[in-house]
This record gives structure tokens, C-alpha cells and sequence, in this order.
């Protein structure tokens, strides 16, 4: 019998329970005997959910707290010395102490930083990254994979743990005290999930579900070598082990994966089709399939006809009972259910899946297999003709839009004159002072600016009111620019949202949804616009706020728009076109609205590019071909102004240095980019490469509350001056205000304008 299965579950419940539950925690309103036992309610329902929905294996332990990486730093004990653990179980409060850190309660005390937290291969999930030592111990710590599975059990349902499995674990894992040799921690390591392995067999478990993304990354013939002896020495103690590989083609791992001493093997087959073939080919007779053929990280229906064919293909090679149906990965990347969608556009609404209507794909698809088609047939029906339906409809393909695009890659998308020319030119025109200030677009997004966009929303502001109440926001804070000194003033960004969320609310072939939240980290969740069709610019979205602001002001005033590939990034994106192809559309609609504001008199335009290295694809041989395009499509947009219009972008959240290329190719006249961590090394590596262009380092870091000192601004900006010549220098913060207060916007940003009328006598 072929078999549905699952290899996670969105945790965060579908009125995202787990996010108030954690906040009120946090807060102290609720205890913590309270917290967990609505986590255990969390657990339960997903769990009933699933098994009534048909399910044959349904996950334990993918649901967590904070994040799973951390549950694992937990489980095998390795606990940073800060945290100053002692014991032998890992307690709530250590847990939280390493997911969040903590705050000085008194003078004496310091505060703790959180661990540090990265983005989980190419998602917009972020994880914990594990920190340890060169001669790190491990000791099992935690009972929570035990724990869950008996509690799943006692509801009668017999799940399957799910862990990280130890190699990616060390491959995710950083040391700030010396190389890491993976084959010495493994053996370390190794005794805790033996032990853990055991308890589970133990306690009935017949499935485990060791998790090893790092297969699809190109490794080294070592670490294969590992894999090997890892998972040989595993299977001695283990109930049948279900090794998952997700987010790509296996590559050269394949061969590898595929001769492993386990019980099946998942493959992603939505990212990697083509890898069925040869797996087929090549598997040993002792080894399952896990057929990865729903789409676990975007949210469209699936194309059950197509599925069934390569499930069938799997199913005539191997026979039925060693083929187990499953999403590519994790449904922990899509929204929980469709049903909390009610006013979603009707057309669109068939064409979608979200983790709740991917489990009942799957048992679909199964029962299609166990059953033969006809025990399902209204269900393919249903499905075939939301498929058709969507690949026929007007609203998603728009020819014009096709043709634009093929018209538009011809040319080479540059500006009419090199940097030097724009430069002077810009200067003439707008007059600036040497080391210019500025900022990066937005300013304090206070409660009462959300509380005027809610009553708004739910109509209890009218539209007149509303907007009276943003132009009296946008005229303060141009005062205040204005007071303090800053030559580049910005309109503050109250009337958005989000940076994405905005611009798709505004452009036709994007839809906005009112409740689909992924988990983005710990209690945060971000709605990502979906992106279903061509993408077409209406009518201008900006100008009417850019243009108000300016008319306040003699000073020039920055209009402040979203890259094409930062929209793309942040969106559920169309998977019946590549995604380049969708980029390309994003940045000729954004073209569009910066050809708008040029011709409404704005001088200057920033296009923020905040997700641009985020794209960089996991394989290092496709990294070329996604800069190609990405930065094409940043050309697209930016390009189609006069040399006299300045074009700005801002960067942050990463680490630029092994971009530079990319980012020197982009031709902005002034980049902004956060850098507050490695900040002189990366200058340096802009002076290196003979970036010639203007540069805005942030001078000061906006995502502390703490508002910097007069004197330390003024040596941060006398260290950079060290490196890059003044004359090519911005003076601004490291990123948006949004989340800042004013009370802490109105010194730091006095101080920073100071800073730079300081240097610019001297320079
Ligand atoms: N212009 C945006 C802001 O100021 C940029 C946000 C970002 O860099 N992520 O908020
Ligand atoms: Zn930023």
C-alpha cells in the first residue's frame, strides 16, 4: 500500500495562537504551565486535523516554541557558556535566554545577546545557529521528541518524530573559538541520538524522520564519506529511518543518498522533477521512495494528473509498499488553511493550496494509487478544472506584458551617461553639501499610526480622514527634517504597511491576503503577497504622497520605492514561468512608477534592494545565471531616468562582500547598505574593488532602541572617512526607522547630522 505522508505541519496555529500565546508569555501575563498547555491544544488539533484527513505518517516534534534547530541545540545539550547552564534538562527560561537573550535589569547586570539567527537554506524561515566549541560535548537534554510522540500517542495517533538530522546539524553550526572538525564532534555527537534513537524504539516508534537538507548543497567527497559511516552506525539502534532531503536535486549526492543503510528516502520532486528517473534507476532493492511531489513551499493547487504519473512510474518500478507520497518538504513554508480566506478574490481562490488543503492532495493522490482513480474521480475532477481554469484565465497571462518583457531584454538597460557625468550634473541641479544626510525611508510607525490604518481597514475611518491623518504625519516629519538639518528629506512611509505588501496592493496580477502568516522567526509571521499573474503598473501608486511632501519643502525630497527582486523574494511567486521571468515584469511595472515620479519633478528615487543576496541560489554553479537576472531586472527599473535623476538603493540584513560585483554592476549614483557589524572590512572591500560610485554606510545601528553617542558617531564617521574619500560619502542610518521610536529617532538623528557638519568643515 502506498502510503500519504507528511514532513511537517505549520506550527503557529491558524489564528496564530502560538504568536499571542509566546507574546503574552514573554509579557508575563500568562505562566508558563499556561503557555505550554496551549501549545499542547496546538499540537493535538494538527495532529486530529491530519489523522482525519487520512494521513498514514504524520509528524511529532515538528512543532516548536521558538525553532527546531534550537529544540536540537537543546536536545544534544549544546549550550553556549553565556547562558551559564547547568543541569541536565534544558528549562524554558535557558531556552528563551538563547532564542531572545536577555535585558540588564540593573546596572550591574549585562545584558545577554540572543544566538544569532540565519535564513533556513533559501527560505524566509530563520533558524538558531548552533554555536559551538571545537571540543563541544553533547549530552541528551531534552525529552521533547519522546514527549511529543507519547502525547500524539495517548490521543491514538501514532506519529513519526521528525529531527535534524546530526550532519546538517554541524553543517549549520558555527564556532567562534576555532575550526570545527566534523568528525570529532560526530563522534560526540553521535551517542546522543543513538540514545535518543533508542528511547524512541522503545516507546513504539516505528518511523523516525532524520531531516538532511545539506544533501542537496555540494559537499565534499569527506563529508559524503560521513554520511556513510553516520547513518551505517545509526540504523543499528533505530526504529526504520526515513532520510529527507529537500530544497533541490541531489546532484552528485544522489548516489550517496541513495546507498545509504536506511529504510526510504525522501526527494524533492517539485524543485527537482528529473531526479525520479535516475533514482529509480539506481536504488537498491531494500530502499523506499518518498515521492516529495507536493509543493511544501508555495501555495498552488496541485497538478494531481501530472503528480499521478510519476507516482505511478515509482509505484511500477518499486510495487506499492515502497512508495510513500509526501510534500517536497516541510509544509511549515505555506499558510495553514485556505477556509481562513473567505473574501479572497473567487477566481483565484480554486488555484490554491495551503497546508491544510496540501494534506488532502496528498491523500487524494493515495488513494488514487490504493484505490484506482475512480475511487476519487470527482476530486481529480475538481482539481483538473481549477488547473485548466487557471491556466486559461485572462488574468494571468496578459500578452502585452510578455511582449514588453521580450522587448525590453533586448536592450541593455543603461544609463544614458557613465557615473561621472550624472554625478556632476545631479550636483548642479540639487546643490548638496559635502557629505549629504539622509535616511532611509521610514520613520516611526507609532501605535497611533497603526491604529488609524486599522480603523481605516475596518471602516471605522473613512478614507478622507484617514488620509488627512497621513498628511499631517508626513508634514511633521518633514518639519522635523527640516529642523534638525538633514539635505535629503523622505516622506516617512506611514500610508505602508510593508514594503512589499504595499507596492502588491497596488499593482494588478498580485493579490494580498488578509490571514495567510507564515512563520518567519519565533512569534513573527510574515503575509507574503501572492504573485499570480502578469504584473502590470495601473496607474501610479506613489506620487500623490511624494509629491504632497515635496511641496512642503525646498529641500529635495526622496521617493522611496521596492526592487523588483525584494517583491519577488518576499512573494509567493507563479510557478507556471520561471521566476526571472516574473522579476523581469516587477521591474518594468516599478519602472513605470519611477518614470511617474521623474516626470511629477522628483529628483531623487531609492529602489530598495534589502533581499537581493537572499535569492542567491543554493548551488553555487547557478549563482551566475541568478545575478544575471536579478540585477538586469534592478537595471530595468532603475534605468529609465535622466542622468540629472538621482537613483538610490538601500541593502541590509547580509553580508555584501562577496557580491560586490553585482552590486558595482547595479550603477545606483548613491548606495545605502547596513554594515554595522563588519563595517570597515566592507568599505574596504568597496575601496579595493575601485567601487567608484556614492556610498551611504549606516552610521549608526537603528535596530538597538540605545540612541548612540555624539562621540561615537563622530569616530564611527572619522574611521570610515579613513577608508573612502569624502567626497564620495553619505552620512545616513543603517536602515528604516519603522520600528523606532521617536523618542529615540529625534536625538540619534540630531547627533548624526551633527556628525557630519563636523567633517565636513574639516574634510
Ligand atoms: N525604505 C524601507 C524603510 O525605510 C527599507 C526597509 C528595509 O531595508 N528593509 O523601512
Ligand atoms: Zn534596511
Amino acid at each position: 500500500m502506498v502510503l500519504a505522508t507528511n514532513l511537517g505541519y505549520p506550527r503557529i496555529g491558524a489564528q496564530r495562537q502560538l504568536k499571542k500565546a509566546l507574546e503574552a508569555f514573554w509579557s508575563g501575563k500568562i505562566t508558563a504551565t499556561e503557555l505550554q498547555s496551549r501549545a499542547t491544544e496546538l499540537r493535538k488539533q494538527h495532529w486530529q486535523l491530519q489523522h482525519t484527513l487520512g494521513l498514514h505518517h504524520i509528524p511529532a516534534n515538528d512543532f516548536s516554541l521558538y525553532d527546531h534547530i534550537l529544540d536540537t541545540i537543546a536536545l544534544v545539550g549544546a549550550i553556549p557558556e553565556r547562558y551559564a547552564w547547568s543541569g541536565t534538562m534544558v528549562d524554558l527560561s535557558t531556552y528563551f535566554m538563547m532564542a531572545r537573550g536577555t535585558k540588564a535589569v540593573t546596572a550591574e547586570d549585562t545584558a545577554l545577546p540572543a544566538m544569532e539567527m540565519t535564513k533556513w537554506f533559501d527560505t524566509n524561515y530563520h533558524y538558531i545557529v548552533p554555536e559551538l566549541t571545537p571540543d563541544q560535548r553533547f549530552s541528551l537534554s531534552s525529552t521533547k521528541p519522546l514527549d511529543e510522540f507519547l502525547e500524539a500517542k495517548a490521543l491514538g495517533i501514532y506519529t513519526r518524530p521528525v529531527l535534524p538530522g546530526p550532519l546538517t546539524f554541524l553543517l549549520l553550526s558555527k564556532s567562534h573559538t576555532g575550526t570545527l572538525h566534523l568528525p570529532s564532534l560526530l563522534e560526540r555527537l553521535l551517542p546522543v541520538y543513538e540514545e535518543l534513537l533508542q528511547q524512541l524504539a522503545a516507546a513504539g516508534v516505528e518511523w523516525v524522520q532524520l531531516d538532511e537538507p545539506c544533501l542537496v548543497l555540494r559537499l565534499d567527497d569527506e563529508v559524503r564519506k560521513l554520511y556513510h559511516a553516520i547513518y551505517t552506525r545509526l540504523s543499528n539502534f533505530s526504529p526504520r529511518i526515513l532520510l529527507a532531503t529537500y530544497f533541490g536535486h541531489l546532484h552528485e549526492n544522489l548516489q550517496t543518498a541513495l546507498n545509504l543503510p536506511v529504510a526510504a528516502l525522501h526527494l524533492d520532486l517539485v524543485r527537482a522533477p528529473e531526479q525520479l528517473q535516475q533514482a529509480l534507476t539506481d536504488i537498491p532493492s531494500t530502499l523506499s521512495l518518498s515521492l516529495g511531489l507536493v509543493d511544501g513551499r508555495n501555495i498552488w493547487r496541485t497538478d494531481l494528473d501530472r503528480a499521478l504519473q510519476y507516482a505511478e512510474r515509482a509505484v511500477q518500478a518499486l510495487g506499492s509498499d515502497r512508495v510513500m507520497l509526501a510534500p517536497s518538504c516541510s509544509l511549515l513554508h505555506v499558510p495553514m488553511d485556505l477556509e481562513q480566506e473567505p473574501d479572497i478574490d473567487a477566481e483565484i481562490r480554486p488555484w490554491l493550496a495551503f497546508a491544510r488543503q496540501k494534506v488532502e492532495e496528498l491523500v487524494v493522490l493515495t488513494r488514487a494509487l490504493n484505490e484506482g482513480r475512480s475511487a476519487v474521480e470527482t476530486e481529480l475532477a475538481t482539481s483538473r478544472e481549477a488547473i485548466q481554469q487557471r491556466r486559461a484565465s485572462s488574468r494571468v497571462s496578459n500578452p502585452a506584458v510578455a511582449r514588453r518583457v521580450a522587448t525590453a531584454l533586448q536592450q541593455s538597460a543603461q544609463r544614458t551617461s557613465p557615473f561621472a557625468v550624472r554625478k556632476a550634473k545631479q550636483q548642479e541641479r540639487l546643490q548638496l553639501p559635502l557629505l549629504p544626510t539622509t535616511t532611509i525611508g521610514s520613520f516611526p510607525q507609532t501605535s497611533e499610526v497603526r491604529a488609524a490604518r486599522q480603523a481605516h481597514k475596518k471602516g471605522k475611518l473613512n478614507t478622507q480622514d484617514y488620509e488627512t491623518f497621513l498628511r499631517h504625519q508626513i508634514e511633521e516629519t518633514i518639519r522635523f527634517q527640516e529642523d534638525i538639518g538633514i539635505d535629503v528629506l523622505v516622506h516617512g512611509e506611514f500610508e505602508r504597511t510593508d514594503m512589499v505588501e504595499y507596492f502588491g496592493e497596488h499593482l494588478q496580477g498580485i493579490l494580498i491576503t488578509a490571514n495567510a502568516w507564515v512563520q518567519s522567526y519565533g512569534s513573527r509571521c510574515v503575509r507574503p503577497p501572492i504573485i499570480y499573474g502578469d504584473v502590470v503598473h495601473t496607474s501610479p501608486i506613489t506620487v500623490r504622497w511624494i509629491t504632497y511632501a515635496q511641496a512642503l519643502t525646498e529641500k529635495p525630497l526622496k521617493a522611496i520605492l521596492t526592487g523588483p527582486v525584494t517583491m519577488l523574494q518576499w512573494s509567493f511567486v507563479r510557478d507556471d514561468q520561471p521566476r526571472a521571468e516574473t522579476c523581469y515584469q516587477l521591474a518594468l511595472a516599478i519602472r513605470d512608477e519611477v518614470q511617474a515620479l521623474e516626470e511629477a519633478g522628483i529628483q531623487i528615487i531609492q529602489i530598495d534592494e534589502p533581499a537581493l543576496r537572499e535569492g542567491t541560489p543554493l548551488r553555487v554553479e547557478e549563482r551566475e545565471r541568478y545575478f544575471e537576472w536579478a540585477i538586469h531586472s534592478f537595471r530595468l527599473a532603475s534605468t529609465g531616468v535622466k542622468d540629472e535623476t538621482q537613483i538610490h538603493s538601500h541593502m541590509c540584513y547580509s553580508e555584501f562582500n562577496d557580491i560586490l560585483d553585482a552590486i558595482a554592476s547595479m550603477d545606483v549614483d548613491v548606495l545605502s547598505i547596513e554594515a554595522s557589524r563588519s563595517q570597515l572590512e566592507l568599505l574596504n572591500a568597496f575601496a579595493t574593488c575601485r567601487y567608484l560610485n556614492d556610498i551611504g554606510p549606516g552610521i549608526y545601528d537603528i535596530h538597538s532602541p540605545r540612541v548612540p553617542e555624539q562621540k561615537e558617531l563622530d569616530e564611527t564617521l572619522q574611521a570610515i572617512l579613513q577608508v573612502l574619500p569624502a567626497h564620495q560619502l553619505w552620512v545616513n542610518p543603517d536602515c528604516g526607522l519603522k520600528t523606532r521610536r521617536w523618542e529615540e529617532v529625534r536625538p540619534s538623528l540630531t547627533r548624526m547630522v551633527e556628525a557630519a557638519r563636523r567633517f565636513r568643515h574639516t574634510s
